[in-house]
């Protein structure tokens, strides 16, 4: 029995995780479910995985769960502070926690699972990007073991040598390569002086996966790619120059691991984020995740093409943004989160998204990152900075 708590339980990756824990009740007991708003939802999931807590951070919210909880006779203790996500996911009784709070708001709980030595099943690419050698320090201090949800990751992790360990390194590890695919989002066809008139529903409508509006739009200026190349920098303790983008607009090759007799190993499935989940959940067995076998025959063929980096100049930040170092990554994905929110809010064009990362990162001056302070002071000038960005380009 696996005692899991689930940060982030009504969003995208919140609800499959839940639904593959359903096809499984008998091996899994849910500690915790927490949101940040949908009460109706809260309390739904909590009416049928019965946890021992809930935490909604919207006051109100929560005593909506709260009176309808009681309605229902359920004894869940409903809780509302952020205090209260770091309090639950380091309870003793916590094996697990499904890292699943989108952008910056997750770090704080997902370092103290790190530091209470949990299993980290980690969705929140944010959280490691902002704050990646501070986050493995810790989870090489405490032991917490991480596994990683995102399906490129994901793919990586299940292509390279059972138990290859982060300290011991790609290349002793004989690999050469990681190859990350990106299908290239909803505009990878779009003529390039269209971009600046697309819209939020535009941006979110993603060809092959059906995700949060916040990564959708990732998705759609290919800074998810850039997230993801940081990320797999920390989790594979790799370097920039063993990490290469990939587009393949299927979506069915997840990644791939390039190794140095000249073999590339490629993890494939239909694009259902249930699958990592599911590999993560049951690590190191294998279960039943509901997704649909892959029929190659009807996929018919696999594309692939290089990146085209005029169109998706995120990418080429994010590697700045590593090669740079320090609290460079934290600035980056400040900039990002406040840039993306504003696009959703229709306060600024697609196209200002990359301009208004690189204008914060010209102008935000770098530090070491030595302690969450860091992060935090860093995180803080870049988002100040970023709004003044805004009013630039808007
Ligand atoms: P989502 O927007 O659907 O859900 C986000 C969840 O976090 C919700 O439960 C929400 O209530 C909660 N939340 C939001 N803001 C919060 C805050 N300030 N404090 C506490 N909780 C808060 O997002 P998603 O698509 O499920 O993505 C979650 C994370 O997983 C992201 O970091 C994303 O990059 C990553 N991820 C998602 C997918 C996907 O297919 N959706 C794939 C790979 C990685
Ligand atoms: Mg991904």
């Amino acid at each position: 029995m696996k005692r899991i708590v689930i940060l982030g339980s009504t969003g995208s990756i919140g609800v499959s995780t839940l639904d593959v824990i359903a096809r499984h009740a008998a091996r899994f007991e849910v500690i915790a479910l927490t949101a940040r708003h949908n009460a109706q939802k809260l309390a739904e999931q909590c009416a049928k995985f019965r946890p021992r807590y809930a935490v909604m951070l919207d006051v109100r919210g929560a005593q909506q769960v709260r009176d309808r909880l009681r309605e229902g006779g359920i004894a869940t203790e409903v809780l509302s502070s952020a205090a209260d996500l770091e309090r639950v996911v380091a309870l003793d009784e916590v094996d697990m926690v499904m890292a699943a709070i989108v952008g910056a708001a997750g770090l704080r709980a997902v370092l103290a699972a790190a530091r209470a030595g949990k299993t980290i099943l980690l969705a929140n690419k944010e959280a490691l990007v902002m704050s990646g050698p501070l986050f493995i320090r810790t989870v090489e201090k405490s032991g917490a073991v991480l596994l990683p949800i995102d399906s490129e990751h994901n793919a990586v992790f299940q292509a390279l040598p059972a138990g290859f360990e982060r300290d011991f390194g790609l290349e002793k590890a004989g690999v050469r390569k990681i190859i990350l695919t990106a299908s290239g989002g909803p505009f990878r066809l779009t003529p390039v002086e269209q971009l600046h008139i697309v819209t939020p529903e535009q941006a979110c409508a993603h060809p092959n996966w059906v995700m949060g509006r916040k990564i959708s739009v990732d998705s759609a200026t290919m800074m998810n790619k850039g997230l993801e190349v940081i990320e797999a920098r920390w989790l594979f303790n790799a370097l920039a120059s063993q990490i290469e983008v990939l587009v393949h607009p299927q979506s069915i090759v997840h990644s791939m691991v390039e190794y140095c007799d000249g073999s590339v190993i490629a993890q494939m499935g239909n694009p259902d984020m249930r699958t990592p989940i599911a590999c993560a959940l049951a690590y190191p067995g294998r279960f039943e995740a509901g997704v649909a076998p892959l029929n190659l025959a009807a996929v018919g063929r696999l594309d692939f093409e290089a990146l085209d980096i005029r169109r998706f100049p995120c990418v080429t930040l994010a590697y700045q943004a590593l090669e740079q170092g320090g609290t460079a990554a934290t600035v980056l994905n400040a900039a990002n989160e406040i840039a993306v929110e504003a696009f959703l809010d229709r306060r600024v064009a697609f196209t200002a998204i990359a301009e208004i990362v690189e204008r914060v990162l010209d102008a935000t001056p770098l530090s070491n990152m030595d302690t969450l302070d860091d992060v935090h002071a860093a995180d803080g000038l870049a988002r100040a900075n970023a709004m003044q960005a805004l009013r630039a380009v808007a």
